[in-house]
């Protein structure tokens, strides 16, 4: 029977796992697949607190990792499978095959950005491909850059990437914007800002970095290249929430909802980071909400002892 198991291993994930290990919960992180989370697939991180002259992406998680296993805890390699939070103590099932038994759980499962899916987007991510502007548009000072959706998203992505860009064209699929009129005024205002309408991207142009895309229009049919140097996808995020469907409250989108920290609607289910976060989305906030997390559930511990 376990204290506390935390399911993922981003920021959220590490950082609940910190906390709970020095609290002497001994903690249980399942990492998943892609342990690490999505500071795995980006490059420089330069806004992470801490670090004065920037860090991989892949090493800070190494670190966060590494600082975690010296309070000892302990990780299992492997994706939950499936998980019953209707019954305490809680089971996680991991890989269909192994079950484990705990008193509390910490979900830190993170979102997934959506992905146009064309195969020379992932060959071509972290090298002018990003799907955070946040991170990663600094990289591009006075280049060209395109970004992809009609929402939000993408709106704020591409108003921010004017501070470092030559120009930011929009791509979008439709001939109307989906984004919120403050942000579409915002944009339409911003001079750097050119509009691609009825436009969908084919392909991204490059061998090792982004060059180009190549864009169909819709509604002609026409084919034309646009030179760029970095493509942000801004096409939506997705929370990574399926296995807690019908067991947890979350909003229409599927972002888990918390109350008081970072409760969930079952007592002992705790939930960190960007699986419950449509909003700020960055690796310190992610931390910063694993830490709550872990407190949380240390105090509920304490209830169930006492
Ligand atoms: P979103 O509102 O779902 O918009 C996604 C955009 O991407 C849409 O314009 C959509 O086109 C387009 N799209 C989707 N799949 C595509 C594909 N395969 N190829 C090309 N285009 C595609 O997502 P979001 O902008 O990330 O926003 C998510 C939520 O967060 C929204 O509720 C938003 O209001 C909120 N948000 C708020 C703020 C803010 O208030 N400051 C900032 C960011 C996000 P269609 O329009 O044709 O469907």
């Amino acid at each position: 029977m376990r204290n506390v198991v935390i399911i993922g291993s981003g920021p959220a994930g590490l950082t609940a796992a910190l906390y709970t290990a020095r609290a002497n919960l001994s903690p249980l992180v399942v990492e998943g697949g892609r342990a690490g989370g999505q500071l795995t697939t980006t490059t420089e991180v330069e806004n992470y607190p801490g670090f004065r002259h920037a860090i991989l992406g892949p090493d800070l998680m190494k670190e966060m990792r590494a600082q975690t296993e010296r309070f000892g805890t302990q990780f299992l390699t492997g994706d939950v499978s499936a998980v019953d939070l209707k019954t305490t103590p809680f089971t996680l099932t991991i890989e269909a095959e192994e079950t484990i038994q705990t008193k509390a759980v910490i979900i830190a499962t993170g979102a997934s950005a959506v992905h146009l899916g064309l195969p020379s987007e992932s060959r071509l991510t972290g090298h002018g491909v990003s799907t955070c502007a946040t991170c990663d548009g600094y990289f591009f000072r006075g280049k060209e850059i395109v970004v992809i959706g009609g929402g939000d998203s993408a709106m704020e992505e591409a108003i921010f990437l004017t501070k470092f860009a030559a120009r930011v064209s929009v791509i979008h699929r439709r001939d109307k914007l989906r984004a919120s009129k403050i942000l579409q005024d915002r944009a339409f205002r911003n001079e750097k800002i050119t509009f691609v309408w009825n436009t969908v991207v084919e392909e991204i142009l490059g061998d090792t970095l982004v060059t180009g895309v190549r864009l169909r229009n819709v509604v002609t049919g026409r084919v034309s290249e646009l030179p760029c140097a970095g493509l942000f996808v801004a096409i939506g995020h997705s929370p990574n929430t399926h296995l807690f469907t019908g067991q947890l409250q979350t909003d229409p989108k599927g972002y888990i909802l918390t109350h008081a920290g970072t409760a969930t609607n079952v007592p002992g289910v705790f939930a960190a980071g960007d699986v419950q976060d449509p909003r700020y989305r960055q690796a310190v906030t992610a931390a910063g909400s694993g830490c709550m997390a872990a407190m949380d559930a240390e105090r509920y511990l304490e209830t169930l002892a006492g």
